[in-house]
């Protein structure tokens, strides 16, 4: 007998939003952005960010020798939006390039990793993320993403 998939616990809280044709074209910004500029190590994953605006602002993560110097794409996306935008985010997404041994050599969405969390909340409080819950894309509040974030 195969062992069953436990439920995630907090699977009935989590408020699922339908992807709309915008977001569709901000994860396809996103991809075009990184199949244009993809690096191995350098440039791996790509964001885009909707301002409130209707504007679409892509980013690359900067890969660094120093590690803990690397920038994520979302930071890129984000400062381009506030240095020719309206500096808002509606809707965020990011996306990976496939690790040169997998065998899946799709682009996919990925999650904003914690800081990314935290420096979106920061902004936009009220701004969505797309993610890919196990094979389904989802919208969801960042506040969902971060329900204590860091306050000083
Ligand atoms: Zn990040």
């Amino acid at each position: 007998m195969i062992p069953r998939k436990p439920k995630r616990l907090n699977d009935s809280l989590l408020p699922e939003v339908g992807l709309t044709d915008d977001d569709h074209a901000l994860i396809a910004a996103a991809n075009a952005a990184l199949e244009r500029h993809y690096r191995p190590f350098w440039h791996t994953v790509a964001a885009a960010i909707r301002s409130r605006d209707g504007r679409i602002w892509t980013g690359l993560h900067i890969g660094t020798t120093v590690g803990r110097l690397a920038v994520c794409a979302e930071a890129v996306a984000f400062g381009r939006a506030l240095l020719d935008g309206d500096g808002t985010i509606q809707t965020a997404v990011a996306v990976r390039h496939p690790k040169p041994d997998e065998e899946n050599r799709e682009l996919a969405v990925v999650s904003p990793c914690g800081a990314c969390r935290e420096m979106i909340l920061d902004h936009a409080p009220d701004a969505t993320v797309i993610v890919k819950d196990t094979n389904v894309l989802i919208k969801l509040p960042i506040r969902t993403l971060l329900p204590l974030p860091y306050r000083r």
